[in-house]
């Protein structure tokens, strides 16, 4: 069985799948810090709401196929997760048993049925079964988050998940998890982008994963073409390994050009840099051949651990990075918390529009007391190499202008405590919000560099969730509307003065990057991984031809023509990266 999905990280893997469900995982009483207590409610809340959905969901199912009355048992079924009794004993359980929050939910569900069962009235019996019912799927819900497996595991294992959060995916044991499969997911979402750092190969928004594949099947993960065999035999199995090798050996190809410069061939030469999410991508970074990381994403230092990152852990972690890369530059993009990537410590309310909510620069201008520890963890670090920062998700002038005072409160009270640090720090705007790429102009006077962050302004422009695959075929960064905002861009910021770069997945993608090449892109900062490939591209055209091919793209009415029109040129202008296995 041959199973289509989005590939989110390259590689092919041939292993046992390893199902997350609550089948394979048992309900153990563990104790929890009093600090992760918010985290225990939190998730209780979140599988209420996951389950609400899911009765909705199944109502609608059963109204549809077997008429109304049939969908009314699930109204009882919505009564249940309102009932202010049964979730407050939960919260009361939870803080007298410090255990975590399945255990406290199975125990006040068992009290629930030994209660129900001794009354002898029939009403009150089906009302037990309606508990029962929702009581299975909430604690489903709570089992399938935790993933507690993916941090115990024995063997090596293919993982087929529902969905993994960004958390889920940094925590899992990357000696033993070989590959990942998610039913649902696109591929910029945070998920996707772990996956590629942690290079683990994945095919996410596959739908039917948890459904199709069982524990201990033999499965092929095709991370390049975004394939999941399921019991392929032998020959397929065969012909996989093949490729498997054929893959290591374009991988090792590429990484013989680490030490070329990202020249084209009429000599025009750009930055090109690597995203990083953890400290322990140094390596791979410096043996792809990257000149320094454009995107130092630093939400995930504040993931998987009680309590907030204190000032000196931030210096400690940054200078550690910036003595790594030195003499080439590091951008440590401040936290970027929110949309799909949450922490519980900051205990921000659940929103309805998380990517359009209370978020990363939000967050922090709200807070600044959290803001400004980060901030002077990553001035002090600057006196030990070279460090830019940048701030996520601007939206406008007055957000830049407040971030940069608050910057400048750091600054004078590290002065007046005889602290070092690089005082022409420069500072950039990450432009990933359409109002900011359309006022880049008012916003170039507050920074000295733009970071393009594609994966957010394409799902802002084109009103497309970046990580909803049913979705994820009107997901095109070749869109005429997302390509002239980039234009606006690149050409605001070279009038003003500015280098403009690009950290979004956009620039990852080889007829992508022959494209904003032409557009004049200063800085492409991609995975490690994928650092040698684009070289290999840069280095096999012509400025003047790709400046050509893209006034003509530009003038193209649609994202699909664009795309077609820029990989057919691709392969006409750079005729030796296709040919010389540069893909
Ligand atoms: C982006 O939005 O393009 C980006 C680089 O930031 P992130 O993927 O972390 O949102
Ligand atoms: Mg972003």
């Amino acid at each position: 069985m041959v199973i289509k999905g989005i590939a989110a990280s390259p590689g092919i893997v041939i292993g046992k799948a390893f199902l997350i469900n609550s089948q394979t995982l048992s309900i153990t009483k563990r104790k929890i810090p009093k600090e992760e207590l918010p985290l225990e409610i939190a998730r209780f809340e979140e599988a209420l709401i996951k389950t609400r959905s899911e009765i909705i969901e199944v109502k609608k199912k059963i109204t549809n196929e077997l008429g109304g009355e049939h969908g009314e048992i699930f109204d009882a079924h919505l009564l249940v997760l309102e009932d202010r009794a049964l979730i407050e004993e939960v919260i009361a359980g939870l803080k007298k048993d410090r255990a975590s929050v399945e255990y406290v939910f199975s125990r006040v569900l068992e009290r629930y049925t030994s209660a129900f069962t001794r009354i002898d009235d029939e009403y009150l019996r089906e009302r037990l079964s309606d508990i029962q019912d929702v009581g299975k799927r909430i604690l489903q819900n709570l089992l399938g988050g935790e993933k507690t497996m993916l941090k115990d595991l024995k063997e090596e294992v293919i993982v087929v998940a529902y969905d993994l959060s960004p958390s889920d995916t940094a925590s899992m044991q990357r000696d033993k998890v070989k590959a990942f499969i998610t039913d649902i997911g696109g591929r910029t979402s945070h998920t996707a982008i772990m996956a590629r750092s942690l290079e683990i190969p994945a095919v996410i928004g596959v739908e039917i994963g948890t459904r199709e594949i069982k524990n201990g099947d033999t499965v092929i993960v095709d991370g390049n073409c975004g394939l999941v065999l399921v019991n392929p035999d032998r020959v397929t199995i065969q012909k996989f390994r093949k490729s498997k090798k054929e893959l290591a050996e374009l991988q090792r190809d590429l990484v013989k050009i680490r030490k070329l410069p990202a020249k084209t061939k009429d000599g025009y030469h750009v930055q090109l840099s690597a995203n990083i999410e953890f400290q322990e991508e140094l390596s791979s970074v410096i043996s792809h051949g990257a000149d320094g990381i454009g995107l130092y994403r630093t939400e995930y230092f504040y993931m998987n651990r009680s309590g907030l990152p204190t000032e000196d852990e931030h210096f400690e972690a940054y200078k550690k990075v910036a003595e790594k890369i030195k003499p080439q530059t590091v951008i440590i993009r401040t936290m970027d918390l929110g949309g799909d990537k949450f922490i519980s410590q900051l205990e921000v309310p659940r929103e309805l529009n998380p990517f359009l909510g209370w978020r990363a620069i939000r967050f922090c201008l709200a807070r600044p007391e959290i803001f400004k520890v980060q901030l002077r963890g990553i001035l002090r670090a600057s006196a030990y190499g070279s460090l830019k920062l940048m701030y996520p998700m601007i939206s406008g002038v007055e957000e830049l202008k407040e971030a940069n005072k608050i910057l400048e409160k750091c600054k004078r009270e590290l002065e007046k405590e005889k602290i070092n640090y690089n005082r022409d720090i420069e500072v950039g705007a990450m432009i990933e919000i359409p109002s900011a790429a359309l006022t880049s102009d008012i916003l170039a006077n507050e920074v000295d560099f733009f970071s393009i962050g594609t994966n957010d302004l394409i799902q802002y422009s084109l009103a497309v969730d970046r990580s909803n695959e049913k979705i994820a075929y009107l997901y095109n960064p070749a869109h005429p509307a997302v390509l002239r905002l980039i234009q606006n861009v690149i050409n605001t910021g070279h009038n003003k003065g500015l280098w403009v770069g690009m950290c979004g997945e956009m620039a990852a993608d080889p007829a992508m990057a022959l494209l904003l090449l032409g557009m004049g892109l200063d800085e492409f900062s991609t995975s490690p991984l994928v650092v040698p490939q684009i070289k290999k591209l840069i280095r096999s055209v012509r400025m003047e031809d790709a400046q050509k091919m893209a006034k003509e793209a530009l003038k193209l009415s649609s994202g699909n023509r664009i795309k077609k029109f820029v990989e057919e040129k691709l392969k006409r202008i750079a005729p030796e990266f296709i040919t010389g296995k540069g893909r």
